[in-house]
């Protein structure tokens, strides 16, 4: 057991594939924690990474111990690797950044400032991003969208870039889900929250660990766990087509009984086909569309009702792997 007192501020970053990465991010903290004069502790994160990110950790780890590693049996995803971390950080303050130094580290010094003049949770605000047009346009819809219908106030344009104290750490531990969307659960948690305004810088090194199909997953973990309306969408749709066929009904029968023309047609020459495709199609389609969102909360539930660990952690440097019973030693060293 590690008797030392908690540190100050404890830095949690996952890191998948960022080899390349490592030895810019080290040097960078070194300095900007130095400077900031506070004792700190890194609680770095191996999620399943093919290259030498485990080796190289394990080397920042044996030259200074407050780099701390956890690394993962394979990838579990982001938010799970951010999640673990917080089960291990014991500072009175915590923080949560990229490994990519896209946010700024210097930037955790100006939250704790913020902290102290009375918050638990500061987060940053993105001013402007540096990816692609395309990434940016789908960033910004689902952010104003996941805003529209979740039943939390999410802010706007903010990721998981934050620092918070240790009591809504503590908070966010007790969430037992597996589809965790980090923003969100902070969100969700309450206690005095605001945002600061921050310049995105682009990826240091190496390229995005984030594919559209992940990007894709998190968006639906975004909005599947945070809002009801998907499934309130087929009362929406049923509702709709009810008032829509009774409608039509309506009009069929006056149009019969009244036998005025429309499009210059009487009702006896319609043979009606290409409009009952349409509305087979259509109906079809919605019962489809349905079925998936449904399908989509059926899975995550069946997800949770599982039990199984969020993540296993294979080794840990500088930290007790408490979270789960230790793993026996792997054949062969860590890919
Ligand atoms: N990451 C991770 N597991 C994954 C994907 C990403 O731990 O499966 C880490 C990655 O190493 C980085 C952070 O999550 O520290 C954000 O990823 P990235 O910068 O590639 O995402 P982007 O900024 O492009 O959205
Ligand atoms: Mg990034």
């Amino acid at each position: 057991m590690n008797t030392l007192p908690p540190p100050e501020l404890s830095l949690v970053i996952p890191c998948y594939n960022e080899g390349e990465m490592l030895p810019l991010l080290r040097d960078r903290l070194v300095t900007s924690l130095g400077a900031m004069g506070v004792t700190w502790e890194v609680i770095l994160i191996n999620d399943g990474s093919r290259d030498n990110t485990f080796a190289q950790l394990a080397a920042m780890h044996a030259a200074e111990p407050r780099f701390k590693v956890l690394s993962f049996s394979r990838n579990f995803g982001h938010q799970t690797a951010v999640f673990a971390g917080l089960f291990h950080a014991t500072g009175n303050f915590v923080a949560v950044m990229d490994a990519d130094l896209q946010d700024p580290p210097e930037f955790v010094a100006t939250c704790i400032e913020k902290l102290k003049t009375g918050y638990d949770v500061v987060y940053a605000v993105r001013r402007q991003r540096k990816e692609n047009i395309f990434k940016r346009t789908c960033y910004a819809a689902f952010y104003r969208l996941l805003k529209s219908i979740a039943e939390v106030e999410i802010p706007l344009d903010s990721g998981d870039f934050c620092v918070m104290r240790q009591c809504v750490v503590t908070v966010l531990r007790g969430m037992p889900e597996r589809d965790v969307f980090v923003r969100g659960l902070r969100a969700w948690s309450g206690f005095r929250q605001i945002g600061i305004e921050y310049e995105r810088a682009a990826r240091a090194a190496g390229e995005t660990k984030y594919p559209f199909r992940k990007l894709v997953k998190l968006a639906m973990d975004g909005v599947f766990a945070f809002s009801p309306l998907p499934l309130r969408v087929a009362t929406y749709v049923g509702f709709g087509s009810l008032l829509l066929s009774v409608g039509a009904a309506v009009f069929v029968i006056l149009w019969k009984t009244l036998g005025f023309r429309l499009f210059g047609h009487y009702p006896s020459e319609v043979p009606g086909w290409t409009s009952m495709i349409c509305l087979i199609l259509f109906l079809s389609g919605m019962q489809f569309l349905i079925l998936g969102v449904m399908g989509e909360f059926i899975s995550r539930i069946y997800n949770e009702v599982k039990q199984r660990p969020r993540w296993i952690i294979q080794t840990a440097l500088g930290l007790t792997a408490n979270q789960v019973p230790p793993l026996p030693p792997a054949g062969g060293p860590l890919p």
